[in-house]
């Protein structure tokens, strides 16, 4: 693997052909980025999904409730269309280091100049008994498809059990209630949900929204698998007992979509994320990799979050500069949000680095709590509930301060 202080060499030359694989984020700002730089060769993206990219956030919150189509998360703009040549439904199986290129499902060969790896992360699920084809299996949350199935499933008067403790979990909790289902139970793992990753004073105050909004939350002990039958769903949890629902969530994490590079030339994290360095190389000549898919130096290190929007969208315009040649901007500090109810949850700065906690503002019960995360006394991080104005100042004001320390 390349080491994360020097640029790497540029990959393409003006002509050259750029293949990206996966056509999400991550995929598609690599592409409208290469074109920004004045790349002229070809670009071509491979997904997986019979769809042009889209953006995922919305799958568990505006989309679940209706508030937004389809159209309305397309990532190209129509009036100005990506200039690429779109490959829907392509599956991806190979990477060929040399000559470079991918094999696909298919059996085609897709020869390029420059690879750049987006296939970000697909669902983790539980051990599942039962699911034949007549018994209705738990929803996912990752894709389109998944998101579609849920939203057109009637709630009224359902049970409903959500697996995970997750922001994934949680939005789901928040829009099944929101769209009259019977009772919601959360099994988060966790006594209150987050608590683990953003601090206690967070945990309690999310578990006390959706308690407010009538949601159940299991005992902490972890979900260990799904029996499914015509009857409904029974949530095995690892302290022997269960939870039946007439409707299964599964939220409970991510795992990067890499099976099909195991066993082949490149480095892969314990999870299966492809190591990179911080321009996003890989280490293979001309194989870069982006997004929710990829482990860069500075978050194998916990400098920064993997799994965020920002971070696949960042990634995306340092891997296109560093293919074309162009000033790579420096990257913000690390940002995140969640929707649920009428909450906005934002968190920005190096929440993961943090050894103190410190609620600065607000409670729970008010809805506008803001906390302050330090490290050896220095402000880190910052996390707000509806408190949009104090999070803008504070990313603004670090990366005032960012890019200071750059130009000195
Ligand atoms: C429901 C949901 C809600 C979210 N909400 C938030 C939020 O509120 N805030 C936040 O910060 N982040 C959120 N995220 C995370 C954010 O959306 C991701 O970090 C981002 O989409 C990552 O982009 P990506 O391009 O790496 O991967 P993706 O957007 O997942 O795109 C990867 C694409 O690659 C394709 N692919 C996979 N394998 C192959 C293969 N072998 N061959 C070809 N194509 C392949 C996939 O089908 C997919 O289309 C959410 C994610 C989900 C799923």
């Amino acid at each position: 693997m390349m080491t994360s202080g020097s640029a790497p060499q540029l990959s393409l030359d003006p002509d050259d052909r750029l293949l990206i694989i996966g056509a999400g984020l991550a995929g598609y700002h690599t592409a409208r980025g290469a074109r920004l730089n004045g790349h002229q060769g070809q670009i071509t993206i491979l997904g997986a999904e019979h769809r042009l990219a889209y953006d995922r956030p919305a799958l568990s919150k505006a989309y679940l409730t209706g508030a937004v189509s389809e159209d309305d998360l397309a990532l190209d703009d129509p009036d100005q269309p990506l200039d690429a040549q779109w490959v829907p439904g392509a599956d991806v199986i190979a990477l060929s280091a040399v000559p470079l290129g991918v094999h696909t499902l298919t059996g085609e060969f897709w020869a390029a100049d420059a690879v750049v790896i987006a296939t970000g992360a697909g669902a983790r699920t539980l051990p599942q008994t039962n699911p034949d084809d007549e018994v209705a299996r738990p929803y996912l949350l990752r894709s389109m498809d998944d998101a579609a199935a849920l939203r057109a499933t009637c709630l009224q008067g359902l049970g409903v059990a959500v697996v995970g403790g997750g922001f994934l979990a949680l939005e789901a909790a928040a829009t099944c209630t929101q769209r009259g289902a019977e009772s919601v139970t959360v099994i988060a793992g966790e006594q209150h949900p987050g608590a683990t990753r953003l601090g206690t004073p967070v945990g309690r105050a999310l578990r006390s929204v959706h308690e407010a909004h009538g949601v159940r939350f299991a005992s902490a002990a972890r979900a260990v698998s799904v029996t499914s039958t015509t009857a409904g769903h029974t949530v095995h949890l690892a302290d022997g007992s269960a939870v039946a629902a007439d409707v299964a969530i599964l939220a409970c994490g991510a795992v990067p979509a890499t099976g099909w590079l195991q066993g082949g030339p490149l480095h892969l994290s314990p999870a299966g994320a492809v190591l990179c360095d911080d321009f996003g190389a890989t280490g293979i000549a001309g194989v870069w990799a982006a997004g929710d898919c990829a482990e860069w130096a500075s978050q194998s290190k916990g400098l920064r979050p993997v799994g965020h929007w920002q971070e696949a969208l960042e990634q995306a315009a340092v891997v296109a500069a560093h293919l074309t040649g162009a000033e790579p901007q420096p990257m913000q500090e690390p940002y995140f949000w969640s929707d649920q109810y009428d909450l906005r949850l934002q968190g920005a700065g190096r929440i993961a680095a943090a050894d103190e906690v410190r609620v600065l503002e607000g409670s729970a019960e008010t809805g506008d709590l803001l906390i302050s995360y330090l490290r050896g006394g220095t402000e880190v991080g910052i996390l707000g509930f509806n408190r949009l104005r104090e999070v803008k100042r504070w990313r603004k004001q670090h990366q005032i301060r960012k890019a200071q320390t750059v130009a000195a």
